[in-house]
């Protein structure tokens, strides 16, 4: 830093600190000393101020401003106040223009100062860090800067400093501050001409000092809304807006989320069109959910008559044909399939169409017959497909995902499923337990990489116990053919290893569907996912996304959330907007036992550095699990330190996806453990185990000094 910096930082920080230090308000008596710039200081010496006005406006206008400059300037607390005082000693006009140009200029000076001192400082040290920022200051500033002013989130001062250290252009900077601060300078400006009349605590109630303080209040609602406006219009510049629009909305893909939000656009009488290039239903109903619920639950059978002897059963045989299990998924999908169907939809009010539909402008959707439909608004619920990593040797083989593995004709004699996810371990698990030798290969340490360490482990151990070969830490680097079979070549820290298998199912993750559907064309952000803010909205205002298709949880109760406030801000956003939130968002795996989870467990809870304390109760000990020979598991809750508050829990168990609802409810409804505990739970049931679990909770929260005292009462009772 050159000497010149250094002086001026340090002449800045000797003037606040005389400032401070010398407390120049003692020097005026009344209510001043200590606070200066305070609104009972200039109610102390309001006559006195008005006189100094009165008798040599120019002067006192000119020192009012000065002395505005220099506050600003050295970013001391008190604008706000001198802006009600400039309102009350010289009226709106003649305040307004005193305290726009007077802010404007002292804030222009602490950008400057701030750019002086550190501006270089910054940039050299965090230059590398800083690109994107400055990328985007030199772009949209300008917008960024008006944003701030308009809508005071950020304190006046903060913005000043910390605009100096971007390269917005110092001419920028005061223009965009003037214009930006006007309108907030003006509600103020006008509440301080209120201020001064008043003359005693009855005329705090007048009718203009009222309008004042509410046009305060709502003006940051208001200045919220117009640059909203601002930014949408900004976003739109380039495109027809149609006059009139065929419908309200427009939904592409009748997935999970898509078939949500034409519901609710039906329901509230909007005029709706569904838009899906496949199966209605999607990938929840096709070659999600339920088939893969259906599959579980047969080898689960399977699995159960191949270990009778646990219900006392001596010879119990299982004898079947794949082609028969896949039949019935097949029968259980098609006996859903009418819920999701066009005629149902239909006769709800939604407009069905099937068709690959593309986005040519904010407002118009393309099918691909040629036919071109508009909307106020577009929905996107494209949903995702599964992601195939770009692994040698893997596009050569006839692998499986999701979205295949209906078809297959025979149970592969050996499995392999890459990626210990949900789908990977519900998979791996059904086709272990109809026959196939299965190994499951996850290049992370641990299978369910999002839960807790200690649920990874009981489901790997239950995996095992199964006789499930389970290989963490072997990332796959190669596939390679060997006569019929398929060798998959795995990095492990002992070396590459080798695994010889049949089929393999992919399952590593899903990538969001947005091919082909003219996004990139419209700018609108995709990165592996469909970018949406917190009113899944996406860049260009009028496009909205929900579903696998967004960032997020890919489940289907999630999409369908989304959905509906994706479908209601997009219908009802300009009035009133809802943010999404997932805060008591339940999920289950459905491996055998099942592992269900709401809110926090410890793994989110220490990275988002909340302190916790944990219960656990073992299904072991649960009556009713040891009657169903399902005696295994453990109900773990999260609780705030000393507290009853439920932070999250995971169950892993019997139904665990059924439990986890009472623990849903218990937090959404700020139902304690206490509560839970008082609940009658009906006996022999599995969810005796959640009231346990805040038995267990209330034994290590008894307090222990009362039980002496009990002792002895009791005693002298006797
Ligand atoms: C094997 C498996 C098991 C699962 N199990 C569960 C579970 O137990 N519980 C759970 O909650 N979730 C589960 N899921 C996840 C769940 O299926 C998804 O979260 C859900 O389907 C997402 O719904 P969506 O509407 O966003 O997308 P999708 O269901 O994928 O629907 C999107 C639709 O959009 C259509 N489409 C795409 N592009 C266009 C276009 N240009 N024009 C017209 N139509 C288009 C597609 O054809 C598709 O039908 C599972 C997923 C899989 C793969």
């Amino acid at each position: 830093m050159t000497v010149s910096r250094i002086a001026l930082a340090l002449l800045a920080i000797g003037l606040v600190a005389a400032y401070f230090l010398l407390d120049p308000g003692q020097y005026l008596g009344g209510a001043c000393g200590g606070q200066l710039f305070s609104l009972d200081c200039f109610n102390s010496q309001r006559s006195a101020l008005h006189d100094m006005v009165a008798a040599n406006g120019l002067i006192a206008a000119a020192a009012f401003f000065g002395v505005y400059v220099l506050v600003t300037a050295l970013s001391v607390p008190g604008a706000a106040v001198m802006t009600l005082i400039g309102g009350a000693l010289f009226g709106l006009i003649e305040g307004t223009l005193l305290v726009s140009f007077a802010s404007a200029i002292g804030a222009t000076l602490a950008f400057l100062i701030s750019r002086f001192v550190l501006g270089e400082v910054v940039q050299n040290r965090f230059g590398k860090k800083l690109v994107a920022l400055n990328r985007g200051v030199e772009k949209d500033g300008a917008f960024y800067l008006f944003a701030l002013r308009l809508v005071p989130v950020f304190p006046f001062f903060v913005i000043n400093l910390a605009m100096g250290l971007t390269p917005l252009r110092t001419l920028t900077f005061y223009w965009v501050s003037q214009l930006g601060m006007l309108p907030g300078t003006l509600v103020y400006v006008n509440a301080g001409t209120q201020l001064g009349q008043i003359q005693s605590l009855s005329g705090i109630l007048t009718p203009g000092l009222i309008g004042s303080f509410i046009l305060l209040g709502l003006f940051p609602l208001i200045a919220r809304k117009t640059l909203a406006g601002f930014a949408a219009r900004k976003a739109l510049r380039g495109y027809d807006k149609p006059d009139h629009f065929d419908r309200n909305v427009i939904v592409i893909g009748a997935g999970s989320a898509g078939l949500v939000a034409s519901l609710i656009a039906a329901t509230v009488k909007a005029k709706v069109t569904l838009i899906e290039k496949n199966a209605m239903g999607g990938d929840c109903l096709n070659t999600g959910c339920v088939p893969s619920k259906a599959l579980i639950r047969t080898a689960r059978l399977v699995h159960e008559i191949r270990h009778s002897e646990r219900f006392g059963l001596h010879t119990a045989n299982v004898d079947f044909s794949f082609a028969d299990v896949m039949a019935r998924v097949k029968s259980v999908v098609a006996t859903i399939a009418p819920h999701d169907s066009i005629e149902r939809y239909e006769s709800l009010g939604v407009d069905c169409v099937s068709a690959a539909a593309r986005v040519i402008d904010p407002w118009t959707v393309e099918t691909d017959d040629g036919k071109r439909l508009t909307a106020r608004a577009i929905v996107l619920a494209t949903g995702a497909a599964p992601f195939v990593p770009p692994v040698d040797g893997l596009a050569e083989i006839e692998y499986l995902t999701s979205d295949n593995l209906w078809d297959l004709a025979e149970l592969p004699p050996r499995l392999a499923v890459m990626g210990a996810g949900p789908i990977g371990c519900e998979m791996a698990q059904a086709f272990a337990r109809l026959g196939s030798d299965v190994t499951l290969i996850e290049q992370g340490e641990r299978v369910l990489s999002v839960e807790d360490e200690d649920i990874s482990a009981q489901v790997r151990g239950f995996f095992v116990d199964e006789g499930i070969y389970v290989r963490t830490g072997h990332k796959v680097v190669r596939v390679e053919k060997a006569d019929d079979a398929t060798v998959i070549v795995c990095d492990t820290e002992d070396g590459e290893q080798t695994i010889t298998v049949d089929r393999v199912l992919v399952a590593v993750g899903r990538r969001a569907r947005t091919k082909d559907m003219g996004l990139e064309d419209l700018g609108v952000v995709v990165d592996g996912r469909i970018a949406v803010n917190d009113r899944l909205q996406t860049n260009l205002p009028t496009i909205y996304a929900c579903g696998d298709a967004i960032d997020g949880y890919q489940l289907t109760h999630a999409a369908s959330h989304e959905a509906w406030h994706a479908t209601v801000n997009a219908l009802f956003g300009s009035f009133k907007s809802f943010a999404v939130d997932y805060a008591k968002l339940p999920w289950c795996t459905f491996t055998d036992p099942q592992v269900a989870h709401v809110g926090h467990n410890e793994q989110s809870a220490g990275a988002a550095d909340i302190d916790y304390e944990v219960t656990r109760y073992d299904l072991a000990e649960l009556d009713r699990a040891i009657a169903e020979s399902a005696a295994h598991g453990v109900v773990k809750v999260l609780t705030v330190p000393g507290k009853d508050t439920v932070l999250g829990a995971t169950i892993v168990g019997e139904a665990a996806g059924e439990l986890i609802t009472e623990f849903v409810t218990a937090m959404k409804q700020g139902i304690g453990l206490n509560k839970m505990l008082g609940m009658i739970h009906a006996y022999p049931t599995l969810s005796e185990a959640n009231k346990f679990a805040a038995g267990e909770w209330k034994k290590a929260h008894a307090p222990a000094w009362v039980f002496p005292w009990l002792t002895r009462f009791h005693a002298l009772r006797r």
